[in-house]
């Protein structure tokens, strides 16, 4: 390949980076645009593996950048999948109580969804039964949120990637190694060739850490990866759920809990995520990449955690940190569906990775997303969970803030 420069380099081919293209082009910023990605094929990673639940803005601290980005970029990404005839399903969702003692948290969650504009209903049972006649009633309560959709993530990622090349931008695919020189806005590929760039946007999901130390960068902060395991109803099932049912979570910490998610398009009910410690950041088999110097270091920050109770670190491992076991996960499908056996449910292949970040100064979990500024480059940090419902918004959030200004 021959030298390229460019204005923006993008690290990344994930949502997070081609929506960034995407209103960089349709803003008219700029169409000398490269976005590397070190995989032959978009979506291997966080945005090719995840629930393709369009969140509708119920959980997020209210003002935090989460609240500010879901409901917007949620808009915006229906309208854009409507306009591109793409598939969604808007079968709404449902929060149970899984406990009857977690009925409190209903109203905390109903707080936060009405301060967050997100639209919510409180219903009882027989509304309950009629959306889902399997449920476990608790408390006779629950939360209908009738804005939560359900797509298909890597139809959206590959039409995206189309629609920005149509327009002028670059992606290289397969480029897993190259070499930063900061003193020349450059980076240089293992063929040799160079790429010039006026700003460097890391959207590298989870190895943004890493590329983010590369400018020195966010040193003080660490991605420890948590693995997300699916199941999946086997067809013969009696089970029909043909709307999201997702427990109350814990909103200390960012993982929301094993829930139902309907797909109409093939005809399959996912059961999932986990999260539980993954010893590697592309880690999806058991033993197939772990990192071992990292992984024992992130364990001992996670029992560091479990002793002092670090953000209620205790409750996750209690609840969430083990359902790696077949049994421990069907109790809690379980406890939204009271009938559903293990002859119901089988091992989905579907694996996905959280990039989670930690602030390793503060020892604390980071909740919401971080976006940080280097001279000419520009860093997204801790890009989790509803980072794909809020994409396009989070992208113009990043260009008016960091990109325009700097
Ligand atoms: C199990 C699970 C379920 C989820 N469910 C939902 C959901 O239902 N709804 C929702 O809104 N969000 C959900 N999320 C979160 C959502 O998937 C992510 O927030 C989003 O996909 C992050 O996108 P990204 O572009 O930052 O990262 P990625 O999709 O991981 O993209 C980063 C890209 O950077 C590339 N890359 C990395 N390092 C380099 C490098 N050095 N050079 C070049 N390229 C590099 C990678 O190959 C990758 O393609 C879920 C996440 C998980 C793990």
């Amino acid at each position: 390949m021959k030298n390229l420069s460019c204005d923006f380099v993008i690290c990344g081919g994930g949502i997070v980076g081609l929506t960034i293209a995407h209103q960089l082009l349709e803003r008219r910023i700029s169409q000398k645009i490269i976005i590397l990605e070190k995989e032959y094929d978009l979506g291997m990673h966080t945005s090719g593996r995840n629930s393709g639940v369009l969140h509708a803005g119920i959980y997020y601290k209210p003002n935090s950048l989460k609240a500010k980005v879901c409901i917007p970029g949620s808009i915006r990404l229906k309208e854009w999948i409507k306009e591109k005839g793409l598939t969604i399903n808007n079968c709404g969702k449902l929060i149970i109580p899984q406990r009857i003692n977690l009925d409190p948290q209903l109203d905390t969650l109903f707080a936060r969804a009405i301060e967050n504009d997100a639209k919510v209903e409180m219903i009882d049972e027989k509304e309950i039964k009629k959306l889902v006649p399997q449920a476990n009633i608790t408390s006779g309560r629950a939360i209908w949120s009738p804005n939560t959709s359900v797509v298909n993530p890597l139809e959206i990622i590959n039409e995206l990637a189309c629609s920005i090349q149509e327009s002028g931008a670059k992606i290289l695919k397969g480029i897993e190694s190259w070499k930063l020189d900061k003193t020349k806005s450059s980076i240089c590929l293992k063929d040799g060739s160079i790429i010039k760039f006026g700003h460097f946007i890391n959207a590298s999901g989870l190895q943004s850490d890493r590329v983010a130390h590369e400018f020195d960068i966010g040193r003080e902060y660490k991605i420890i990866p948590f693995k997300g395991l699916y199941w999946k109803v086997r067809e013969e099932s009696f089970l029909d759920i043909k709307v999201n049912l997702y427990p109350v979570p814990d909103l200390n910490v960012p993982f929301l809990g094993v829930h139902f998610t309907p797909n109409n398009l093939k005809n399959l009910i996912s059961i999932g995520p986990t999260a539980l410690p993954a010893l590697g950041r592309e880690n999806y088999k058991f033993f197939e990449k772990i990192e071992l110097r990292n992984a024992i270091s992130d364990l001992s920050f996670l029992i560091n955690q479990y002793k002092k109770n670090s953000d209620g670190f205790r409750k996750y491992v209690n609840d969430q940190a083990f359902l790696g076991m077949p049994f421990l996960f069907l109790k809690a499908a379980q406890e939204l569906i009271p009938n559903i056996k293990y002859n119901d449910i089988e091992l989905s292949k579907k694996v996905g990775l959280r990039a989670q970040l930690f602030n390793l100064n503060t020892k604390k979990i980071v909740n919401d997303f971080l976006c940080i500024n280097g001279s000419n480059s520009t860093h997204v940090l801790n890009s989790i969970s509803p980072a794909f419902t809020a994409s396009f918004a989070l992208a113009d959030f990043i260009i008016d803030n960091y990109l325009i200004k700097s």
